[in-house]
């Protein structure tokens, strides 16, 4: 993309899909980018099946929900029925979003910005972070170990393959059900291997008993407990593959002694928990500041938040921060004061957020 954009959003949220409707109604020349398939990734991601969708407003703000249009329904509604009302509202709106296009970094340029992403660096005057609360983990391997997937869009996808799933929690016996539910419908014998670091798993009664459950159906399961990811590799045919240690035997010579097994990366699935987005902002050198005993309210004492302006700018010029990934607390710099601002996770503030940035970006671009 050679064009300079007024704005690039990173996400594709709540806070992201309001950032960009602001723009497209006021002649802001926009995208979005975001990681998953689709708008509200992250929530379809996250929520449990059926959940219903709450309009919560904290109870101190007067503030209207700032784009009515987001706005979850008074009378609740199913998050799958939420997601699709939002996706039609993006289609008829014909927002602007590339999806499955990660976000990596931003460097400066004389005269914009330019940020780098899994498709290309993409050239913006402002970038609005909207990435959210739950960061996906990397798996920590040496080499390159990106292709490996992070959650489970389609279990089909994993019909025909020995399939690789690591991490000991639910979320990784979830998809380890799906998809052996997916194989024993389609007659596939090929076992899904369910690798741990550590030498149990722990899952709560109610997984288990699914698990179980889809084992006695005739589910292939092969447990890999005590097992290490070591090295992403490329064999002689091209294919980027996941060596897992699954016994070691570390000899009083020095030298060790091991059982791997080698999966191709796209058979591996890394349930491996999510974080908070703290490791992106040192990334990018926007500051943060540490709370010392008794600033904080919200957070913790050595807990650090992200420092920005009323208007929701990072000390990085251009680089605005908003919505989850700000949550529960922030510093805000305001009439030569830092303090630490209160900022629930939720739709609307997500939502809000969208709008003062917005209007801000206006003011300063000038349009
Ligand atoms: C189980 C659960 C139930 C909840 N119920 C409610 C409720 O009923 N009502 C309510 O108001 N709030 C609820 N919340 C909170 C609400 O979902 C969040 O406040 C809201 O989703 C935050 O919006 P956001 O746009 O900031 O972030 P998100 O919704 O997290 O969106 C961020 C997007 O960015 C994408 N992304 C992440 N990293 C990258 C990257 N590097 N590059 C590109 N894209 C990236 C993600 O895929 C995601 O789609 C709930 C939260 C949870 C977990």
């Amino acid at each position: 993309m050679n064009q300079i954009l007024d704005v690039l959003i990173v996400g594709g949220g709540p806070a992201g899909v309001a950032a960009a409707y602001l723009c497209h109604k006021k002649g802001l020349n926009y995208l979005i980018i975001e990681s998953g398939k689709g708008i509200f990734q992250g929530i379809a991601n996250t929520y449990p099946e059926g959940k219903n969708v709450y309009p919560s407003k904290p109870k101190e703000n007067p503030e209207p929900f700032l784009v009515e249009e987001l706005r979850p329904p008074d009378k609740p509604v199913a998050v799958e029925k939420y997601i699709q009302y939002v996706q039609h509202f993006v289609q008829h709106e014909n927002l602007a979003v590339q999806t499955e296009t990660q976000f990596d970094d931003i460097k400066e340029e004389r005269e914009h910005l330019s940020v780098q992403t899994s498709s290309g660096p993409i050239k913006a005057r402002k970038v609005v972070l909207a990435f959210g609360s739950s960061i996906p983990k990397e798996l920590s391997v040496y080499g390159d170990a990106k292709m490996v997937a992070k959650t489970l869009d389609d279990p089909k996808k994993y019909v025909g393959v020995r399939t690789l799933v690591i991490g000991g929690g639910n979320t990784a016996a979830d998809v380890i059900i799906s998809i052996m539910k997916e194989k024993r419908q389609a007659g596939d014998i090929n076992p899904v291997y369910w690798a741990h670091i550590a030498e149990t798993f722990d899952v709560n009664k109610e997984t288990a008993q699914r698990l179980g459950e889809e084992i006695l159906l005739g589910g292939n399961i092969r447990l890999l407990p005590g097992a290490t990811p070591r090295i992403g590799e490329v064999d002689e045919e091209g294919v980027d593959r996941l060596v897992i240690r699954t016994s070691e035997l570390k000899q009083p010579d020095g030298i060790e002694i091991y059982n791997a097994m080698s999966f191709p990366m796209k058979n591996v699935i890394a349930c491996i928990g999510s974080q908070g987005p703290l490791p992106i902002f040192d990334k990018i050198g926007v500051q943060t500041i540490a709370c010392a005993e008794g600033v904080c309210h919200v957070a913790k004492e050595g807990d650090r938040l992200i420092l920005l302006t009323a208007d929701f700018e990072s000390t990085r010029k251009g680089v605005y921060v908003i919505g989850g990934a700000i949550s529960p607390s922030y510093m805000r710099i305001s009439g030569g004061t830092i303090q630490e601002e209160k900022h629930p996770n939720l739709i609307y503030t997500a939502i809000n957020d969208a709008g003062h940035v917005v209007e801000a970006i206006l003011k300063k671009i000038g349009k």
